[in-house]
């Protein structure tokens, strides 16, 4: 029985075969697995990056509102053990529709993608640094004692806005409003502590642009 079956089944696929026919087999199959893994690691990426765009400005790759709210709510939830403060710096760039007006749209552009940059080079890794829209900037800071550090940090803002940005043949220079509020860590809500930082730099507009004015929680 069996070894009749064996004899035809050698007649039909001789030995020397067997490892060839199973090198097809393993390559078709490695093969396939490849062309699944590319797939689904494309899906992924494709995922991933969909989700980056959801989360940040397209113009600057910083931080966008919803991203920035998140980060707050987090920051202000991380209390555990720490008496730290945190802290929320919105700044709004000084007659930024002149630019925009005069100069045009790409250069306006320019000067607020150079602006991010600058913001990101005079700040920590783990300061969160946001575009909410227009010429609107924020930035959340986590460590350090407040509202000193928050005011450090607009000073070296003011400072770094002395040297005009050189963009494309033209030299700009702009001026930023800051408005500062400060929370106790697990006290008060995202939305109220943008709200107040809001209120304040339009104090900082009033008085008249170009400096900063800080809300200590109340
Ligand atoms: P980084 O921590 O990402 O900080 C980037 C920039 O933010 C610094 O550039 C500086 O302009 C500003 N900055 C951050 N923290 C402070 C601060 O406490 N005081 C002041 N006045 N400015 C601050 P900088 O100075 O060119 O430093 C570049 C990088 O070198 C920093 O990146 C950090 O990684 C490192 N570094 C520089 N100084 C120190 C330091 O004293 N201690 C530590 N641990 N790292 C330092
Ligand atoms: P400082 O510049 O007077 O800053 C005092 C404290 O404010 C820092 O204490 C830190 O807690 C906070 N602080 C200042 N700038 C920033 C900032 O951009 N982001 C955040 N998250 N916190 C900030 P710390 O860390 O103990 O540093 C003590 C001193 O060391 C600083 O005094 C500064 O003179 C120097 N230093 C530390 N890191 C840097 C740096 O990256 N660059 C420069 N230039 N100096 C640094
Ligand atoms: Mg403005």
């Amino acid at each position: 029985g069996i070894g009749v079956l064996y004899a035809a089944a050698l007649a039909t696929h001789p030995r020397p075969e067997f490892p060839s026919q199973w090198m097809m087999v393993m390559s078709a199959l490695a093969v396939t697995a490849l062309i699944v893994g590319t797939f689904a690691s494309k899906v992924r990426q494709d995922a991933d990056t969909l989700n980056f765009q959801a989360l940040h400005d397209s113009l600057t790759g910083l931080a966008n509102r919803a991203l920035f709210l998140n980060r707050v709510d987090c920051a202000l939830r991380r209390a555990e053990g720490r008496e730290e403060q945190v802290a929320v710096l919105f700044l709004d760039i000084d007659d930024f529709k002149m630019v925009n007006d005069s100069l045009g749209h790409p250069t306006g552009d320019q000067l607020l993608t150079a602006f991010a940059r600058s913001l990101d080079s005079l700040t920590r890794d783990g300061d969160i640094l946001a575009r909410l829209g227009g010429d609107e900037f924020a930035v959340l800071l986590e460590s350090g004692p407040m509202p000193q550090t928050a005011e450090d940090v607009a000073v070296r803002i003011a400072k770094m806005l002395d040297t005009p940005f050189q963009l494309g043949d033209t030299e700009v220079t702009v001026g930023v409003s800051i408005g500062i509020s400060v929370a106790p860590r697990s006290q008060g809500t995202c939305e109220g502590l943008l709200r107040e930082s809001d209120l304040a730099m339009y104090l900082a507009k009033q008085n008249g642009k170009g400096r900063f004015e800080t809300i200590l929680p109340g």
